[in-house]
């Protein structure tokens, strides 16, 4: 038994031992709480912290003004409205993501058109984006994915040489820096989601950033019922609508961000002894760094791995082991062409007739796809514990690699099962 994995009933590497918790609190957020509670200012309207929050965040990535959101989807839609993207409008994104980068541009009444990614940085291809311009497209959402920047660089030169806005979705990356500077505040906007699983949370939330002080006063407008601000409240200008982020928020916000440098630095360290190791291990290879990128907050960490170095053990497979040895580890997003809302264009009434909608159950994205598939989340939470603990992630994986050899895991019902419900969603 002892030598069994712990799928098939062996002692877990993780015994009787936790994670660091997610979220972290202490007497910061619960000061701040209660002082909001007692101010009797609880909207944003009322009070400035959520305001406050928001600027010192922006501060905190470089950029000038910060927009308190209610989360980080609809922080995309309001920079989108603030970009004048709309009707009939393509806007370029990539195919790994969350939907809701995707589904923001539909909320403007907009087309997403899927870009693939690279297969080692798992961000936008940005030679791929520059095939995918035509004559209708207005903008590009790159995703920082797993606070890995995308390279900056070529999506300035894109953006430029095409008049494309750049929207950054920065969900991923709170922290993370390119050539020395915030993510986030290379774009239009930057866009920042605070819910639960983020670097920082507040359990929801989200916020814009940008250096543009008209970009800021029409997506301020936006979220703020169609108001300008300063006016009287109800002169109603623009449309708008209500997305204002709580004082609540604002007040975990402002505790929480004095916690992410210093978690942000013991991440990175952790994430570079798994780096290391990782490598070392046939079939597994890490998501890629550039010598370019200054700082990486990491939501996670993303490895590519190969079932044909584990004995045929599939990806599904794999979760479900290390899981069971204790190991916090998830599965990629779909490919989002995999997805039935966009296979099916189950979108509602959003586009007015006759827009030339992509068919987007004939896209291919290859390695999206193959990511999709292939590659494997750590938690976060765990590289927050001791370096020593980091090495259980180690030990599990190679302990799992070893029996995978020797005992039926691919054929065991644990690995079966976990892989019909996984195959469901993906193309493997
Ligand atoms: C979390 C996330 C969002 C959405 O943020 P919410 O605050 O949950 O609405 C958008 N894009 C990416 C890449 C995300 O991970």
């Amino acid at each position: 038994m002892a030598d069994l994995p712990a799928i098939l009933g062996g002692p877990p590497v993780r015994h009787n031992r936790s994670w660091p918790e997610w979220p972290q609190l202490g007497d910061a957020e619960r000061e701040l709480l209660s002082s909001t509670l007692e101010s009797g200012r609880w909207s944003s309207a009322r009070g400035h912290l959520a305001a406050d929050f928001a600027n010192e965040f922006a501060a905190f990535q470089g950029a000038r003004h910060g927009l308190p959101l209610v989360n980080g989807s609809c922080s995309l839609e309001v920079a989108l409205a603030a970009c004048g993207i709309g009707s009939g409008d393509e806007v370029l994104v990539p195919g790994l993501t969350f939907v809701t980068t995707a589904t923001a541009v539909l909320a403007v009444n907009a087309i997403p058109i899927f870009v693939d990614v690279e297969p080692d940085s798992l961000c936008l291809d940005v030679g791929a984006a520059e095939a995918a311009v035509s004559d209708r497209t207005r903008a590009v959402i790159p995703v920082h994915l797993a606070g890995r920047p995308c390279d900056l660089d070529a999506l300035g030169d894109l953006c430029e040489r095409h008049g494309l806005a750049m929207i950054e979705d920065c969900a991923h990356a709170h922290g993370s820096r390119w050539r020395e500077r915030g993510v986030g505040s290379f774009g239009s906007f930057g866009s920042f989601s605070f819910q639960q699983g983020k670097l920082i949370t507040a359990g929801e939330g989200g916020a814009l950033i940008t250096d543009d002080e008209e970009l800021r006063e029409r997506a301020w407008s936006y979220a703020n019922c169609g108001r300008i601000e300063g006016g009287h409240r109800y002169d109603h200008v623009n449309y708008g609508i209500n997305l204002r982020m709580t004082e609540w928020q604002g007040a975990v916000l402002q505790a929480q961000l004095r916690r992410l440098p210093e978690q942000n630095r013991i991440r990175e360290e952790r994430a570079a002894l798994l780096d290391a190791e990782l490598t070392q291990i046939p079939g597994l290879r890490p998501q890629s760094g550039d010598a370019r990128i200054s700082g990486h907050g990491r939501y996670g960490y993303a490895f590519d791995y190969d079932p044909a170095e584990f004995s045929g053990l599939p990806t599904s497979g794999l979760i479900a082991a290390l899981r069971h040895e204790g190991i916090l580890a998830g599965e990629s997003y779909p490919s989002l062409n995999t997805l039935r809302v966009f296979r099916e264009a189950r979108f509602g009434k959003r586009l007015p007739e006759g827009v030339p909608l992509p068919d987007y159950a004939s896209v291919r994205l290859p390695n999206a796809e193959h990511a999709a598939a292939h590659s494997v989340w750590l938690d976060h939470r765990m590289l927050l514990a001791e370096p020593d603990e980091v090495f259980d992630v180690v030990r599990a994986l190679m302990r799992i690699r070893e029996r995978s050899r020797a005992v039926k895991l691919r054929t065991s019902k644990a690995v079966t099962s976990a892989g019909r419900i996984f195959r469901r969603y993906r193309r493997a």
